[in-house]
């Protein structure tokens, strides 16, 4: 099979059937085999019954249905497993991506070698709510991740080669940071195709604006897990460290500087009527607690099922 579609949607039964068609349309006009995998997310509308009418007139059109809504990286998920076409393409069901770039999308991947591309809705038909906080977001995106090509991270439209999504764990939120995790997999050939974008026809949008929170917070998990992943103790041992050190120091110098005075003559304080006093000792308890954290660390990844698991892409 060439292509399989995966669609994550939660209620969007109004567009479903306008979106299959056109990529039916698309497909058959360029006489590629495909499925479409629609994962609907625990839909309280008419989501479902609509895909079972589809799946009635196209077998090529498959479904799974979650009993309640996730969220969109868990649909992913669900329909990466059960993917089975060379290339697979994701795509919003709201009608805001355009099937009509699956064909440069699947030649970009068969014949130019690209492991991952991404869409980029360079001319957005959103509110300037979101367009203005997601330029930021992918500045700093593209400068955690190192994937300096990319201007749109979290475009639903983007197009993989089978073995990458057999290969990475799309969970939580992850889904706005595909392209990384997949880097972080070893899939370097990532790269990028203008794309068309409309506004929404139908229905509402599912995210607001907390993405963009939950989007910093989870590109910090990430960079987290690719740099300390399996020795957290390197981070957690230096910065407990340089603490604790900063502590140490400074407790000594309250000290010697109360015994100089006394030596000298001079008007001095009780060690614990300094202010320093007090933060050389939150440094210090600071410290060991950060490098305790690194150890507790070192013990949960010592037990971990991860911490030996590689991708090897050749054998002999
Ligand atoms: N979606 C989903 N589960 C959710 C939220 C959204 O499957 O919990 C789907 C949604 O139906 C759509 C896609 O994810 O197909 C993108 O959502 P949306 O269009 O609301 O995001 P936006 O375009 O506003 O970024
Ligand atoms: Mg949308």
């Amino acid at each position: 099979m060439n292509i399989s579609v995966v669609v994550p949607l939660y209620n969007e039964a109004e567009s479903l059937p306008e979106l299959a068609s056109w990529i039916e349309d698309v497909m058959n006009k360029n006489g590629f085999t495909y499925e479409i995998l629609f994962v609907n997310d625990g839909s309280t509308d008419d989501s479902w019954n609509v895909i079972e009418g589809l799946n009635k007139s196209n077998p090529c059109i498959k479904g799974v249905s979650f009993r309640r809504n996730y969220g969109k990286s868990p649909a992913l998920y669900t329909g990466f497993e059960r993917a089975q076409g060379d290339v697979v393409i994701t795509m919003d069901a709201d009608l805001q991506d355009s099937p009509d770039e699956i064909p440069e999308l699947y030649r970009m991947i068969t014949e130019d070698g690209y492991d991952l591309v991404s869409g980029w809705k360079k001319k957005r038909y959103d509110p300037l709510s979101k367009t203005i906080p997601t330029k930021l977001f992918n500045a700093t995106a593209r400068k955690v991740s190192g994937i300096h090509n990319l201007h749109d991270f979290n475009c639903g439209l983007k197009a993989y080669r089978r073995e990458v999504v057999k290969h990475i764990e799309v969970y939580g939120d992850m889904h706005r940071y595909v392209p990384y995790l997949a880097k972080n997999a070893g899939f370097n050939k990532i790269g990028e195709k203008v794309v068309q974008h409309q506004a929404r026809k139908y229905g509402v949008t599912k995210f607001g604006l907390d993405r963009f929170v939950n989007g910093y917070l989870d590109l910090l998990t990430l960079w987290f897990q690719a740099k300390f992943g399996v020795k957290p103790m390197h981070f957690f041992g230096l910065m407990g460290s340089l603490m604790f050190l900063i502590g140490f120091i400074a407790v000594i110098l309250v000290g010697a500087i109360k015994l100089f005075n006394m030596w000298a003559g001079n008007h001095y304080i009780l060690v614990t009527d300094s202010p320093y006093f007090y933060l050389s000792l939150t440094a210090m308890i600071i410290g060991s607690q950060l490098f305790l954290a690194g150890f507790l660390g070192e013990l949960i990844i010592r037990n971990s099922p991860e911490r030996n698991r590689y991708e090897i892409s050749k054998e002999l």
